[in-house]
Order: C-alpha cells, then structure tokens, then sequence
C-alpha cells in the first residue's frame, strides 16, 4: 500500500486528492510554488515542498523538482493531478525509474495516446469509430493532398498529430484554401510541439462532445463509468459538463462503452481514462483518449457514487478494481459548473483578493473549491477556482437545483464566470435538448 503521496498539481485538484488520500490513510506531501504557500491544502497536508517560484516553467513543470521532493520526503507515489505534467510520458517515466509509484498508465501508453495518428491508429485496431480521415500522416505531396481532401469530402480539418490544448489545427472549406492551409498547420505544429505531422479528417459542423468514463486495474479487469456531455465549450474549453449525456439511444451507449473497454483490454491500459468522441447524427466518432483524471469527473461520481480518485490510487497501489461492471448503478443526473476567476464577458482573467466567498449548500449540490475568504487568486495558472457539482432524480432536477446553487453563490473582489454560467442554466434551449459544441458561443457570447 500507498504510505505517503506527493500532490504534483495545485488548486481544486490538489484539494480532492488530498480529500482521497484522507479517506485511505495516506500521508500527503502538497508541492507548492512561491505563489501557492497560503493555500488550504499545503495547510491541510502532512508535509509541504516548495518547488520554485511562481512561474509553472520554474515550479509545477520542473521535473527534477518533482521528483527530487518526492525523495526528500521519502514518499511512495506521486499523483500527477490533470494539468503540468499529467500527460507528461517523460515524466512519468522518469518517476517510475526513481522508484516511485506513478498514479496513471504506463508511460509507453501515454506515448500512444499522446500522439493523435497513434492514438487513432489504436483505437481503429480496437474497433472504436473514428472520423474518416487520412488514416496517418499526410504526405508531402500536394497533389496527394488534394486527393486526400476530395476523397474525405469538403469541409475537412488539418491536425496536427502532436497537438493539443485546441491548438494545431485548422478548417478547411474549399479546394483552393487548402494548400495553404495545410502548409501553415504544418509550419505551426512544427513551431509549438517540435514537430511538422500533420493529418486530415472530415470536419463535422455540429457535433456534440461526449466521452466515456473508464477504470482498468493492473490485473486486466476493465470497467466503464458511463458518459458526459462536455458540448458546452468556449474556444474549446469546456464551461458546462452533465452525466449521463441526454438523448442517447440505450443500445448505442452500450456498444460503444463496452469497445472502450474493450479497447482498454486491447492495449493493456491502466488507471482512469476517458475516451472524448464527437457524436453528430446518431453516430460517435472517437478525438481522443485523455489518460488522467479529468476536471468533471465529478459528475460521474455523482451518478454512481464511486469515488473516481480513491479508485484511482489504489489501482496505482497494485490493487483490484473493487466493481464488477455489474455492480456499477447509474442513478439520476448530475450537472457541473465551472466557475473562473474572470470577466464574464469579455473574458479576460481576473485574479486578486476574494473579498467575500459563500459556496452554496443544499440538497444535491457539491463544491469543489480550494478557495475562502481573502484567498488570493494567483494571476499565473489556469482560472478555475471552484467547481459547482448539482444532482437530481432527473435533468430538469439537476439544472434546477444549479440555478438555485449559482443565484446563492457569492463571490466577491474578483469577477467571476457565474452571470454568464446562470444564462446557460437558465436557457430553455438547453432544458429542451442538448446542444452541439458551437452553441455556447453562437447564442451566449456577443
Ligand atoms: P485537443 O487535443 O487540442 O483538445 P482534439 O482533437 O480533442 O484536440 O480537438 C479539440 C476540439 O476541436 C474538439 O473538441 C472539437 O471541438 C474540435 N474538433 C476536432 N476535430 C474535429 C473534427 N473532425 N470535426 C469537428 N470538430 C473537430
């Protein structure tokens, strides 16, 4: 077993995992930066790490830091949280190699998910639906690359195989934008990620974003959690996430969660994972498998009522799922917010002083927030500074109880995103049907 654990991520998450590692009886090491020494959870740990200044580059992305903490304070795991260095494979490698437990997959399956065309390659040999597309990278002729483009069919998108974050790729329309388009790709993937690979698919218009929930063990046992809905995104940021997703036919669901696992048989695959795919027209077509925990897990917990971290760590640990796909209930729906530390129109960040904060309570609402009173929102890292989790017996239920959770929220001396989370709660449209992933900002912004 686990004895003591090194947090390598901060905020929310790192409070979570520090909730988890309570429930087990494990120790916890918070690593912090210069900026993050007042938090909740380094003042809740067993023991803190100061691992550099303020700037990620200096502190949260600085591997040997990491790793040399983890030596210090003699402790067993590291859990690598979902932003810096989760999807590192280099990093995880170099942990396992220290001789630490490393809480995620192997590092050669974070190299394969890491990198969309293998990614995608895996998963087609898993038998999970992908976009068609090119099937690998794309050539360096052009005229193949006009041929690529008419056989896939107008509008198509470029990606680069190493992107990530929405960055690396762009919509093509027309014949005569696409040798353009494509040698740009080419030229900014090579710029931002070290490397020119670049594929094409077929660029659906409407689709919705919803993934899949699994949890594998080391000793080959497989388990879905159901899906999400995640469609409510600006640039590509999720606002908005519910579990189940709505509107899904019965059987469809269940075929496609049962290839997941499959192909998370397939490729040995361990620790938490979920498979993102965009659904348009009654068919799902897998993007990409993110191998760590993920920001609205808790929605999933919500419905089950399996704790997604602590199932984590002891799978980490070596331990056997404790659920039989049997014995995983579905019950009710369940809603997330985000809130971020910025202006709710024009979307620039706000951070500075909470001059004022009272989280909401209630039948069915969570809070998964590492911030209080006076806590000062650092300007460096990422916005988020709560997470409002609602549940019901049903949809209508759960997006009820969140307007009721936003309306009581309060958070003062900053700007904050709920005026605009309270428009999307509130909108009938949304009540009536799920929408696809341009909506949010078709009907919410401008
Ligand atoms: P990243 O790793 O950068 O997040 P993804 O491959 O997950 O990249 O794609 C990010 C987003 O880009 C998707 O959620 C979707 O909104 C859009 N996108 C990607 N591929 C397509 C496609 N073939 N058709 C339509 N939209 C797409």
């Amino acid at each position: 077993m686990i004895e003591k654990l090194v947090i390598a991520d901060r905020g929310e998450i790192a409070l979570r995992i520090l909730r988890a590692c309570r429930e087990l009886g494990i120790r916890v090491v918070a690593l912090h930066s210069e900026a993050d020494r007042d938090t909740k959870y380094v003042r809740l740990a067993e023991e803190s790490v100061c691992i550099g200044p303020a700037p990620a580059a200096e502190s949260y992305l600085n591997i040997p830091a990491v790793v040399a903490a983890a030596e210090v304070t003699d402790a067993s795991a590291i859990h690598p949280g979902y932003g810096f260095l989760a999807e590192n494979a280099d990093f995880a490698e170099r942990v396992e190699q220290s001789g630490f437990v490393f809480v995620g997959p192997s590092p050669d399956t974070m190299r394969i998910m890491g990198d969309k065309i293998s990614a995608i390659r895996a998963m087609k040999g898993a038998g999970v639906p992908c976009i068609p597309g090119s099937d690998g990278p794309l050539p360096e002729d052009a005229d193949e690359v006009f041929r690529f483009a008419s056989n896939i069919g107008y509008p198509v998108i470029i990606k680069a195989s190493a992107g990530g974050g929405g960055k690396g790729m762009r919509v093509v329309h027309t014949e005569a934008a696409l040798i353009n388009a494509w040698q740009l790709t080419r030229s900014e993937a090579h710029a931002a990620f070290g490397n020119a690979e670049v594929y094409m698919e077929r660029f659906l218009e409407r689709p919705r974003h919803v993934e899949f929930q699994i949890l594998a063990d080391t000793h080959g046992n497989v388990i879905h959690l159901g899906d999400r809905d995640c469609s409510m995104q600006r640039r590509h940021q999720k606002v908005l996430e519910e579990a189940p997703a709505p509107d899904i036919e019965q059987p469809l669901r269940e075929s496609i969660s049962e290839r997941c696992v499959e192909a998370c048989r397939t490729i040995e695959y361990r620790g938490l994972g979920t498979f993102e795919f965009l659904y348009e027209n009654g068919q799902f077509f897998f993007i990409e498998m993110n191998t760590r925990v993920q920001v609205e897990h808790p929605v999933t917990e919500e419905i089950t009522g399996i704790d997604l971290v602590k199932e984590q760590i002891l799978i980490a640990a070596g331990g056997p799922l404790r659920y039989t796909q049997d014995q995983v209930e579905f019950r009710g729906h369940a809603v997330e917010c985000r809130i971020n530390a910025e202006d709710p129109t024009t979307f620039t960040p706000s951070p500075g002083r909470i001059t004022q904060y009272h989280p909401p309570g209630g039948p069915g609402i969570r809070v998964d927030s590492h911030v209080f009173n006076h806590y000062v929102v650092p300007p460096y890292y990422d916005s988020l500074i709560a997470k409002v989790i609602s549940h019901g017996a049903d949809r209508q239920q759960a997006l009820h109880r969140m307007s009721g959770a936003l309306q009581e929220m309060v958070v003062e001396g900053i700007s904050t995103n709920i005026p605009l989370q309270q428009k999307v709660v509130g909108d009938p449209a949304l009540h009536q049907r799920p929408q696809d992933i341009h909506y949010l900002e078709r009907r919410h912004i401008n």
